[in-house]
């Protein structure tokens, strides 16, 4: 049993339909993974350079 949420990008609905949206028939896509990897990635790059930074100074 698979339970993935899927989001239209189109009118912004979830919807458990993996391949239209049932509101507009636009695509839909996957939210969860893609954006949660991106954003810890841009935090964590972030951190980074302020570390570095510091590290600089000393
Ligand atoms: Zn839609």
């Amino acid at each position: 049993m698979t339970k993935s949420i899927f989001f239209c990008a189109k009118c912004k609905t979830y919807t458990l339909n993996d391949k239209t949206c049932p509101n507009c028939e636009g695509r839909v896509v996957s939210p969860q993974p893609a954006r949660f990897s991106i954003e810890k990635e841009k935090k964590y790059s972030i951190y980074r350079r302020k570390l570095l930074k510091e590290e600089i100074k000393k």
